[in-house]
C-alpha cells in the first residue's frame, strides 16, 4: 500500500550544524538530483539564502529510496531554518511530518537552537533521530556529543548515526533509520479531504500555489476545494510535488506533501495553517491550525522615492503571503513622509525582509531603528501601546512605562561564563540560573529587556566569547522600567524618525554617543549643522558638523587627477541613500546609528 511506504520528515539543527548539506547529500544519494544539476545547498533557493548561507523559507521535496529491505519508499523531506527568528517556520514544517532528523555538530555539541528545535519536535509528537555530523573535523568529539544528547535532551543516542554530510559518510545509515523508525502517516484515505496548508507562494501565472500535507482523503484536478477558514471555493487546476522542481501529478493522497493550484488570485484568501477540504464532501472539523506569531520588533520603512509608496505596499503584501508573521500598517513621519510601520519576529527577520524588498522588488528604502512595543501608563489613567518612539507621550504625561522582558538562554564553553555575565549585567540583565550541560559547557539564563537584545546584545555576546556563544530567547512579559524618549534635533529641528527610547541611567551616555556618531555619518553641508540630543525640552548632548568648504576639489591643487576622481566618486556614492530632512541631507546609516554606538 502506498501510504505505508511514505515517510515524512524534517531535518532540524542549530544554524551551521549541516542541515542543508545533509539535505543535499540525501537528494544525491536517492538520485533525486543528478550530479550535473547538483549545487551546494540546493534547497536554499532564495539568492539571499545562498549568500548568507542560511535557510530562511522551508522547502519540501519528494524523493524515492530503495531500502535494504527490497522495498521502495517515498520520502518527503522538509528543510527548515535554524535561526531563532524563524522558529515559526520550523513549527510549520514539523506539523507536516512524523519524524525529525536531529543534526548535531560533533565539534560544537548541543547549542541553543538545537534545544529549541527539539522542544518543537517533541510538541509535535515526532520521532527524533539523532545524527552526529561533521565527524571528519579534527575537533570532532562524537562520544562527548552523544553523551550531551542523552543528558541534555534526554533521548537514547546509542544508535545516533555518526555522519559527515560534507564527506558523504553515514548517509545510507540515516536513510535506513528513517525507513525503520519514522512511522508511516496515519490518516484515512476514504475520509473527506483534509489538507494542511503549511506554506503558500504567489505565482503571477498560476495564482497562489498552496503547499500542503494531505492528512485524510485525496485531491485531484477538477475537484472543487473549500478553504475552511473563510469557506471560499475554487476548482483545482493542478496538483503535484516538488522534486525539487514542480512535477504535476494525477492526485495527492493521504500522507502526501505537495502543492495545489486553483487559480486563486487573491492572496489574502489563503491562510497558512488553514485546512483545505472538498466542497461537496467537506470534513466536519478543520485541523489544528498554527499559533499566530506576534512580531517582537518594529521599524519604519520608507521609500526614498516617494512615488514608490504603492509599490512598497504591494511588495509587502506579496511577502506577507508566505510570511504571516510579517505585519505592516501605513504611517507618516514628518521627516520621511509616507511609509509603513512593520513588525518582525526579530532582527534577522527584519534584515531579510528589508533585503528582499530591495532586491526582489527593486525598492530603495530608508529604515528606521527597530523598536520594541512599550506599554505606557499615562497620568490620566489611560494605557497606550507604543511601537514607534515618535508616538511616545511627553514626559509630564507619563506615569510609568513597561517594557518587554525575555528569558535568554546563553550556551557557552565555561571559560566564557564571566564574559557572558558581564555583558548581560551591562545590558540590564537579571541573573536567573546557570547549569552545566557537561564538563565544558554551561547554559546561562538571564532575564533581559528585549530592547537591549534588539540593540547589540548578540554582537557583543559573539565578540565577547570568540563566537562560541549561542542564544535563544522567549518573551516572559512586561515590567516597569525607568525609560525616557530621546529626541534628536538637526539644525534645531526635531527629526521624529531618529527618536529612540532609552533607560534613564544610560540616557546621558547614549545621548553623547549618538550625537558623536551622527556627526561622523552625516556629510558636511554648506552651512554649520548643530546636532542635539534632548529629553523633553532638556538638551543632554550637543555637537556641530562644521560647514563644508565651497569646493571639495579646491583641496587638490590641480595636479592629481586620480585623487580628484576618487573624491568625486565618493561624493556620488554618498548620494545613493540620502534623505533630505529640512535643509540637511541625512544618509540611511544615520537612522541605524543608535544600534551601532560605542
Ligand atoms: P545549516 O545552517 O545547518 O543548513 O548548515 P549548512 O549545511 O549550511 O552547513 C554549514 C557549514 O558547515 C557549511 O560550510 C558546510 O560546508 C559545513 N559542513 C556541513 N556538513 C559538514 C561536515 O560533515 N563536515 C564538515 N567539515 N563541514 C560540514
Ligand atoms: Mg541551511
Amino acid at each position: 500500500k502506498r501510504q505505508e511506504s511514505i515517510r515524512n520528515f524534517s531535518i532540524i539543527a542549530h544554524i551551521d550544524h549541516g542541515k542543508s548539506t545533509l539535505a543535499d547529500r540525501i537528494l544525491q544519494h536517492t538520485d533525486t538530483v543528478s550530479d550535473r544539476e547538483m549545487q551546494d545547498q540546493l534547497l536554499d533557493s532564495m539568492d539571499l539564502e545562498r549568500e548568507r548561507g542560511i535557510t530562511i523559507k522551508l522547502n519540501a521535496v519528494e524523493l524515492t529510496y530503495n531500502a535494504k529491505d527490497g522495498n521502495e519508499y517515498i520520502f518527503h523531506l522538509i528543510d527548515t531554518p535554524g535561526h531563532v527568528d524563524f522558529t515559526y517556520e520550523v513549527s510549520r514544517s514539523l506539523a507536516a511530518c512524523e519524524g525529525a532528523v536531529l543534526v548535531v555538530d560533533a565539534a560544537q555539541g548541543i547549542e541553543a537552537q538545537t534545544l529549541a528545535n527539539v522542544y518543537l519536535a517533541v510538541d509535535n509528537d515526532l520521532e527524533i533521530l539523532p545524527v552526529i555530523n561533521k565527524i571528519d573535523l579534527p575537533a570532532a568529539d562524537p562520544e562527548r556529543v552523544r553523551g550531551e544528547i542523552e543528558e541534555v535532551i534526554g533521548i537514547d543516542a546509542t544508535d545516533a548515526v555518526l555522519a559527515s554530510a560534507k564527506a558523504g559518510i553515514g548517509i545510507e545509515e540515516i536513510l535506513e533509520q528513517i525507513v525503520e523508525n519514522v512511522p508511516a502517516p496515519d490518516g484515512d484515505l476514504e475520509a473527506p479531504l483534509k489538507a494542511l496548508i503549511f506554506d503558500s507562494v504567489y505565482d503571477s501565472y498560476r495564482g497562489v500555489v498552496l503547499n500542503v500535507r494531505v492528512m485524510d482523503g485525496v485531491v485531484k484536478p477538477g475537484d472543487v476545494i473549500q478553504l475552511m477558514q473563510n469557506g471560499k471555493e475554487y476548482e483545482v487546476t493542478e496538483v503535484g510535488i516538488f522534486s525539487p522542481k514542480t512535477i504535476a501529478r494525477d492526485f495527492l493522497m493521504v500522507g502526501d506533501v505537495g502543492y495545489i493550484t486553483a487559480s486563486i488570485k487573491n492572496i489574502q484568501d489563503t491562510q497558512v495553517g488553514d485546512t483545505v477540504t472538498l466542497a461537496n464532501n467537506p470534513a466536519s472539523e478543520p485541523l489544528k491550525g498554527y499559533r499566530k506569531m506576534n512580531p517582537m520588533v518594529y521599524c519604519g520603512l520608507y521609500p526614498i522615492d516617494t512615488s514608490k509608496y504603492t509599490d512598497l505596499r504591494e511588495a509587502l503584501e506579496r511577502l506577507q503571503l508566505n510570511d504571516s508573521a510579517l505585519e505592516f500598517e501605513a504611517e507618516t513621519s514628518q521627516a520621511l513622509g509616507f511609509g509603513f510601520r512593520c513588525g518582525f519576529l526579530g532582527l534577522l527577520h527584519m534584515d531579510v525582509i528589508q533585503e528582499r524588498l530591495e532586491r526582489e522588488f527593486n525598492l530603495d528604502l530608508i529604515t528606521t531603528a527597530p523598536s520594541v512595543i512599550y506599554h505606557v501608563n499615562k497620568t490620566n489613567g489611560e494605557k497606550i501601546i507604543v511601537d514607534n518612539p515618535a508616538d511616545f507621550p511627553e514626559p509630564s504625561m507619563i506615569d510609568n512605562v513597561e517594557e518587554p522582558f525575555v528569558k535568554a538562554q546563553i550556551m557557552v564553553p565555561n571559560e566564557y561564563v564571566g564574559a557572558v555575565m558581564e555583558i548581560s549585567q551591562r545590558k540590564r540583565g537579571e541573573f536567573v540560573t546557570m547549569d552545566y550541560l557537561d564538563e565544558y559547557r554551561v547554559n546561562v539564563v538571564y532575564n533581559i529587556p528585549l530592547s537591549e537584545i534588539v540593540f547589540d546584545f548578540f554582537d557583543k555576546l559573539k565578540s565577547g566569547t570568540k563566537g562560541y556563544a549561542s542564544l535563544d530567547y522567549e518573551l516572559i512579559g512586561y515590567r516597569t522600567s525607568n525609560l525616557v524618549k530621546m529626541d534628536i534635533l538637526l539644525n534645531a529641528e526635531n527629526v521624529d524618525a531618529l527618536s529612540f527610547i532609552v533607560h534613564k541611567d544610560f540616557s546621558y551616555e547614549r545621548g553623547k554617543a549618538i550625537v558623536d556618531k551622527l556627526k561622523k555619518l552625516i556629510p558636511r553641508q554648506q552651512f554649520e549643522v548643530p546636532i542635539q540630543a534632548a529629553i523633553g525640552t532638556k538638551i543632554v548632548a550637543r555637537t556641530d558638523i562644521k560647514a563644508l568648504r565651497k569646493n571639495v576639489l579646491a583641496k587638490c591643487y590641480g595636479g592629481d587627477i586620480s585623487r580628484k576622481r576618487k573624491l568625486l566618486e565618493k561624493q556620488k556614492d554618498g548620494k545613493k541613500r540620502m534623505k533630505q530632512i529640512g535643509s540637511v541631507e541625512v544618509p540611511q546609516e544615520a537612522f541605524m546609528a543608535v544600534l551601532k554606538m560605542d
